[in-house]
């Protein structure tokens, strides 16, 4: 690089830069004064009445029932609405937005494009942050962060693990593995969906590949799946010592593995070789909740998918499993609530915009079995104890999901109380009037 060059390319990417930064949103981050609000705080069954919350930055600096007015600062006018910590998705694939032809023929720079458009249809739902399991989302997680886009904080697993002819293997039957004569790569290792490992050394190295790409957790398929192609919901995926190694690793990050399992056979598996988050978990027992209680790991649970009617493009082996699935979810609530598990929130919508749309229909689903007060503790406090369980992985080391003094600025504005009529949560253009991430806003309907 000449001098020249040096200096000149160094001047077209700062203005570059600053351009990027002015274009974002929320503008500057300096005092907000939020007045007259009913605090919900992450933790408690009732609403906190008649609050103020001061923000310096991206914090709250102070909580009380009457705050002077510092220099400075933009007051808004909460007019009695309930303030509340951002929502906390804890199962979201950002990456996965088109039916499994289209991702698959798609070049990567479409499925980035595309997740950096759901990033932002999240937080403008009121998710200010999500934990990705499985998928290529490092990237738009540097971007957002950058501040080059407006989205939710991420905290992602990169490429899930799976094995041969586990949930993962999306490959035609007339694919080879790649120990046997295949393909060195397939398409869904390229797209960073999920990465192929069999036997102990080589999930290492794939867990390892995860940990090198900066993931902040594990995530490993380790029982069947409902829309899988080659593995039935009733198999267990891997062995006890493919799964340990990979639980140790994480641990060796002083991270954690989280587990895609159904049965009870692949969850009391994964439990006992140290996964400490499993994935749905539909078709657990009354011993393994209470193991999973033991261990103090996370059940995390998703509902939409089930309850609603199978899609059209499912084979009816697939319609089955579904129907399996569904129909173990009722006990597998009434477990966690019974056991008073770590119970998270979360959606697992994948294939389409539009079904994602559906992300905040959880909060409804769940009062056939919770409160709407523990419905929101877990879209808030529980999440957020799952994600710092990353420890020194977690890319966004504050306190989140709760309102108080020192926790990042993560907060919704709602017209209306949720804890008397959750509903109005699933209608965020109307009852959504503000939201703020970081300490800035990305919208501010307060009138
Ligand atoms: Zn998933």
């Amino acid at each position: 690089m000449t001098k020249w060059c040096k200096a000149a390319c160094f001047l077209v990417m700062s203005v570059f830069i600053s351009a990027s930064f002015a274009a974002q949103e929320g503008g500057a981050s300096g005092k907000v004064l939020i007045n007259n609000v009913n605090i919900f705080d992450g933790k408690s069954e009732k609403l906190i009445p008649d609050m103020s919350v001061l923000i310096e930055g991206y914090k709250i600096a102070r909580i009380a029932s009457s705050i002077p007015v510092p220099n400075n600062v933009t007051v808004i006018d909460g007019g009695g609405r309930t303030l509340t910590p951002g929502f906390i998705d804890a199962h979201v694939h950002l990456q996965w937005n088109v039916g499994p032809y289209e991702f698959f023929d798609s070049p990567p720079d479409y499925h980035a494009a595309l997740a950096l458009v759901e990033a932002r249809n999240t937080l403008m739902r009121g998710f200010t942050s999500v934990r990705d399991t499985g998928g290529a989302v490092f990237g738009v997680k540097k971007a957002i962060d950058q501040g080059f886009h407006p989205g939710p904080r991420i905290y992602a697993s990169g490429a899930a693990i799976g094995m041969t002819s586990g949930h993962g293997d999306y490959r035609s039957l007339n694919e080879l593995p790649r120990q046997l004569g295949g393909p060195t790569e397939t398409p869904v290792e390229r797209l960073g969906m999920s990465v192929f490992a069999d036997g102990v050394p080589e999930v290492l190295t794939a867990s390892r590949d995860q940990m090198r790409r900066g993931a902040h957790f594990l995530k490993m398929f380790v029982g069947g799946a409902v829309s899988g192609l080659r593995d039935p919901l009733d198999i267990v995926e891997y062995s006890f010592d493919e799964v340990k190694v990979a639980a140790d690793e994480a641990k060796r990050w002083n991270t954690y593995l989280a587990v895609h399992a159904y049965t009870d056979r692949s969850i009391r598996q994964a439990l006992e070789a140290g996964a400490m988050s499993i994935e749905h978990a539909n078709l657990l027992t009354e011993e393994t909740m209470k193991l999973a209680v033991k261990k103090g790991a996370f059940m995390s649970a998703q509902t939409g998918f089930f309850l609603a009617p199978a899609p059209d493009s499912f084979s009816p082996a697939q319609k089955e499993r579904q129907q399996l699935a569904a129909d173990g979810l009722d006990n597998m609530m009434k477990l966690a609530k019974k056991h008073k598990v770590k119970l998270l929130f979360g959606t697992d919508f994948v294939g389409s915009m539009e079904t994602k749309k559906l992300q905040l229909d959880e909060f409804t689903n769940r009062t056939r079995w919770f409160s709407p007060a523990e419905v929101l503790m877990q879209a808030t406090s529980v999440n957020a104890e799952v994600l710092s369980l990353s420890g020194p992985r977690n890319p966004y080391p504050g306190k989140l999901g709760v309102i108080e003094e020192g926790a990042y600025a993560d907060i919704l504005l709602i017209n209306g109380n949720p804890l008397e009529d959750i509903s109005i949560l699933t209608e965020p253009e109307e009852n959504l009037a503000l939201i703020m991430k970081d300490g800035k806003i990305y919208k501010n309907a307060v009138e």
